[in-house]
């Protein structure tokens, strides 16, 4: 590993009572390209420990749903399924106030997160580090960035313009970061018997008897998991990334549908970048596709990890866009709205929209949209709004609620990608002001969009 994925947070002491070392799971859930797990391997194996992974549940994460919990525990179902397998203790514990936490970290030698990016999980985190300090001075506190493929504090200091801005850094420095090589093998195998309060065998049935927000059903279209991600990258370098230049429609299918893994972790962004290179190298990829799959992978997926690391106000209206996009929307304050909607209308895709309620379909349905549909989606909603504020609430509520992908660096830098962060100023016009426009002529123009209703249509 690149030392550069690490922060030393805090030394400890050797304790010859230490049962064990701790890899804290919660960003990171998979095996596969985990640099925290990884190096968690090998401490336990420097202090001749077993290893335990630890998994806190807590049930109520904000804006989280039994859809997220659903696909997130589906995906915990086989990382437990491969420890058992390479021997490495897992424990899923219902998080109350750090309480079940604090067991096992009186019994650890040494702590290993991983790098949480959002506001809530860098708390997290700082709370389990002043816990350690307070409680527990024994034990060795370290921190890896594993889900970005160049770490999000050494690709850049400050919040980036734009992709222009940020895209040379990356491309200087992300081979250094092509830094994964095996996953080592942990030496002391000792089966610990610890407690745990869930076997992860009926994810579904589980997360019904829980007390979470139960008012999103599961996705019956995405399956959580390493092994159903492997899947659709599959389909999308066998059958589609030769076209992903022409992903752009809609109609066409032609994405890799990772966003929902990513956001859960439970497939590396570096392991789609090696296996990339990788078809490259082989001829299987031509470079146009290559370099727009790549420049979507690393240069926007790490803006928007940039933008929640810089901005403070990433999830506020008042603070998260550019000063010419408020001047602009303060211009245009008092437009008329030709149509308005409220929130619940537009959750039942009642509009006059057909392609509006396309997208909004679904989202409501498979917990995923098209990125141009996104857009689209959401500058409508600007539209039909009383005013930007309420614009921006209601998008993020809606992203957040229904998208399984939603919650993550990417809804905050999209939602506000459609205010004008990250964007220039266009033509003035009612309404958006200079905010990028997008209308249902363009789609018409475009694609075959009627294809994309029709398919949408379809879903259940
Ligand atoms: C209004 C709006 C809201 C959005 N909300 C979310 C969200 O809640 N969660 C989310 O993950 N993404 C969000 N996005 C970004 C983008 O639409 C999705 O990441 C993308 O559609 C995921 O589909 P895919 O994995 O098939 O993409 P692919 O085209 O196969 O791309 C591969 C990967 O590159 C990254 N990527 C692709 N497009 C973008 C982009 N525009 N910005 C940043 N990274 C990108 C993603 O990690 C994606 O999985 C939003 C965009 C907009 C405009």
């Amino acid at each position: 590993m690149n030392e550069k994925r690490l922060i030393h947070l805090r030394d400890g002491r050797i304790n010859h009572d230490a049962k064990f070392v701790m890899y804290w799971m919660q960003q990171s859930q998979r095996v596969h390209y985990n640099h925290a797990l990884n190096h968690a391997i090998s401490l336990a194996n420097t202090y001749k420990l077993p290893l335990v992974v630890y998994f806190g549940l807590v049930t109520d994460y904000p804006e989280a749903n039994e859809r997220h919990y659903v696909f997130m525990l589906e995906g915990l179902k086989e990382v437990k399924e491969l420890f058992t397998k390479l021997h490495i203790n897992f424990v899923l514990r219902i998080e109350d106030g750090s309480k079940p936490m604090k067991e096992y970290l009186r019994q650890s030698q040494a702590l290993v997160m991983d790098y949480g990016y959002v506001r809530y999980q860098r708390k997290w985190r700082k709370q389990v580090l002043e816990m350690i300090e307070e409680e527990f001075p024994d034990v060795f506190v370290d921190i890896v960035d594993t889900d970005l493929i160049v770490p999000v504090r050494v690709a850049s200091d400050k919040a980036e313009y734009g992709a222009f801005t940020i895209r040379p850094k990356l491309t200087k420095l992300y081979q250094e970061f092509r830094d994964f090589k095996r996953l080592s093998r942990l030496r002391n195998t000792e089966h610990m018997f610890l407690r745990s309060d869930y076997d992860l065998i009926d994810p579904e049935g589980f997360c019904a008897g829980l007390n979470i927000d139960h008012s999103v059903k599961k996705s019956t279209y995405y399956e959580g998991g390493y092994l159903s991600a492997n899947r659709l990258f599959l389909d999308f370098t066998e059958n589609k990334v030769n076209e992903y230049v022409n992903s752009n429609d809609p109609s066409k299918n032609l994405t890799s549908k990772m966003s929902m893994y990513l956001h859960f972790g439970q497939i590396s962004a570096l392991e789609l970048l090696d296996r990339m290179f990788m078809l490259h190298e082989q001829g299987q990829i031509d470079d146009s596709s290559f370099d727009a799959y790549i420049e979507q992978l690393l240069v926007r997926r790490e803006l928007a990890f940039n933008f929640v690391t810089y901005q403070k106000g990433y999830d506020d209206f008042n603070h998260m866009t550019e000063d010419w996009a408020y001047q602009s929307m303060r211009e245009h304050e008092e437009d008329k709205r030709v149509r308005l909607y409220t929130k619940e209308q537009l959750e039942l895709a009642q509009t006059h929209d057909l392609y509006w309620n396309a997208a909004m379909k679904e989202m409501y349905f498979t917990g995923y949209m098209h990125n141009y549909m996104r857009m689209y989606w959401a500058k409508k909603i600007i539209e039909w709004m009383p005013n930007y504020q309420m614009a921006y609430e209601t998008i993020l509520y809606l992203n957040n609620k229904y998208f399984i992908d939603g919650r993550d660096p990417n809804s905050y830098a999209g939602v506000a990608w459609c205010f004008g962060k990250h964007d220039r100023a266009w033509t003035d016009r009612p309404i958006f002001g200079k905010l990028r426009y997008m209308n249902d002529k363009g789609l018409e123009r475009k694609f075959d969009i009627m294809s994309y209703v029709n398919q949408m249509d379809l879903l259940k």
